[in-house]
C-alpha cells in the first residue's frame, strides 16, 4: 500500500547533504537566521552557506526573506525552515494500543489517531504482521490531514537495535522481531524504530533540554522506569545496563523489595508495579496507583506514604543520574511524573545531596524539566531528514 503520490519521491530527494541537513536542523532548533549567522555559527564560507540556502530554498525546505528595514546598513535575508516541507508519522506501541501523531517539521502535531492492537497469541506475543498492518492503517488515516507523509516513527518499550529491530519488545512480548521491514513494505515509506525513552530524548536533543544543554539525562516513570541521556549533543542509542544500574541503585535496604529481590531499591519505591504490589500488600486489598493518588488528595496519610517515598526515590535518580554525568539537566517524562515530580520530598533529597561540605564553597542546582512525550514522531523527522 503506497500512501500517496506525493510520498513516492525517491530516497535522495527526501534525505538532505550533511550540509543542508546541519542548516535545516540549525533553522528547526534555533529558528531563523540570516544566512552570515549561519555561516559563523555552522563554520561555512559564505560560497558555500549561498549554495546550501539555495538548495534549500529550491527543494522547499526553507524560504527567505528580507528583514524589516533597520536603522543601520542594508536590510538582511533571513533564512528560516519551512514547517511544511516535511510531515512523519509518530506511533508509540503499547501493550494493546498504537497511539499516532502527524507532525510537520517542527514537531507540532496536525492529527492523532488510534487503535487496538491485536491480541496476544497463546504464546504472549503480539502478532507481529497484523500489528503493521493497524500502524499502516493509521498511517493511512492521518496521511489525508497532511499535504503528504515522508515517513514513519515507531517507538517501543524495550531494546531496539538498528533502528529496525525489536529484539525485546517488554510490552509486546517480542524477541528479535523486524519491525521496520514490514511496515516499509505495507507502506512505502522510510520507518525508523526506536526505543520509546531514545526517541523522547533524541526529540529533546533538538526541540528541547537540547536546546541549552549538549549533555543531559531523562528518566520516564511509570509501568517501568526508563533512562534515556545524550551526551554531548549525541543521543545515546543503546543502554549497556538496559538501565538496571540506575534503577537497582539502593536507597534505604530496609526498604521494600524490588521484583528482582533488591530490598530498598529505586525501582522497589517507584515502579508503578511495585507500589502497587506493596502499597495492596499492605491494605490487605488491591490498590492502584490512581487510588493513591486520589486518597492523597483527601488527607490519606498511609498513601501520602507511599507517594512520598516514591518522590524521594525519584530524588536520588535525578542527583545519581546528574552526577554520573556530570549535568545539571535532568528531563522527567511518564504517566506517573506528574504525582511526583517538583514535590517537596523529591526536591528535599536534591537539595540535600547537594548540600556543600563544611570547607566547599562551590554549588550547583540543577535545571529538573518535565515535558510531554512526542518522541516517536520527532525520531522520524530526524530520519527522514537523514539525521544520525
Ligand atoms: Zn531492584
Amino acid at each position: 500500500m503506497v500512501l500517496s503520490s506525493a510520498s513516492a519521491r525517491s530516497a535522495t530527494e527526501r534525505g538532505l547533504s550533511a550540509g543542508e541537513l546541519a542548516v535545516t536542523r540549525h533553522l528547526l532548533v534555533h529558528g531563523p537566521a540570516t544566512r552570515g549567522d549561519l555561516g559563523d555559527r555552522l563554520n561555512l564560507s559564505y560560497a558555500s552557506m549561498s549554495r546550501l540556502a539555495r538548495a534549500l530554498i529550491h527543494g522547499g525546505m526553507a524560504s527567505e526573506d528580507l528583514e524589516p528595514a533597520s536603522a543601520v546598513g542594508r536590510p538582511r535575508q533571513i533564512l528560516t525552515a519551512v514547517p511544511s516541507a516535511r510531515h512523519v508519522v509518530g506511533c508509540k506501541l503499547t501493550a494493546d494500543t498504537a497511539y499516532a501523531v502527524v507532525c510537520d517539521m517542527f514537531g507540532d502535531v496536525k492529527s492523532t489517531a488510534k487503535a487496538a492492537l491485536p491480541e496476544p497469541a497463546a504464546d504472549g506475543m503480539v502478532p507481529v504482521t497484523a500489528t503493521a498492518k493497524v500502524v499502516a492503517q493509521l498511517a493511512n488515516k492521518l496521511a489525508r490531514r497532511v499535504p503528504s507523509l515522508d515517513g514513519i516513527g515507531v517507538a517501543v518499550g524495550g531494546v531496539v537495535i538498528d533502528r529496525s529491530i525489536v529484539r525485546e519488545g517488554t510490552f509486546l512480548g517480542w524477541r528479535d522481531v523486524d519491525f521496520a521491514t514490514p511496515l516499509q513494505e505495507r507502506t512505502g515509506l522510510p520507518v525508523i524504530v526506536t526505543n520509546d525513552v531514545t526517541a523522547l530524548a533524541r526529540e529533546q536533543l533538538w526541540f528541547g533540554a537540547g536546546r541549552t544543554h549538549s549533555t543531559f539525562g531523562l528518566i520516564t516513570v511509570g509501568a517501568g522506569l526508563g533512562f534515556g541521556l545524550v551526551r554531548e549533543g549525541v543521543a545515546v542509542e543503546h543502554l549497556i545496563d538496559n538501565g538496571h544500574l540506575l534503577a537497582h541503585a539502593p536507597i534505604d535496604n530496609r526498604g521494600p523489595r524490588c521484583r528482582i529481590g533488591h530490598a530498598g531499591c529505586a525501582a522497589a519505591y517507584l515502579n508503578r508495579d511495585d507500589i502497587e504490589r506493596h502499597a495492596s500488600a499492605a491494605a490487605g486489598r488491591p490498590v492502584s496507583f490512581g487510588d493513591l493518588i486520589q486518597a492523597r488528595s483527601a488527607g490519606d496519610d498511609v498513601a501520602t506514604g507511599w507517594l512520598d517515598a516514591a518522590a524521594r526515590a525519584l530524588g536520588h535518580l535525578v542527583a545519581t543520574f546528574a552526577g554520573a554525568l556530570q549535568t545539571t539537566c535532568i528531563v522527567l517524562a511518564g504517566e506517573d511524573v506528574a504525582a511526583l515530580a517538583d514535590s517537596a520530598p523529591m526536591n528535599d533529597v536534591i537539595a540535600d545531596r547537594l548540600r556543600p561540605g563544611l570547607d566547599e564553597t562551590q554549588r550547583c542546582t540543577l535545571d529538573i524539566i518535565t515535558t510531554p512525550a512526542r518522541g516517536a514522531a520527532v525520531v522520524g523527522i530526524q530520519n527522514v531528514l537523514g539525521a544520525a
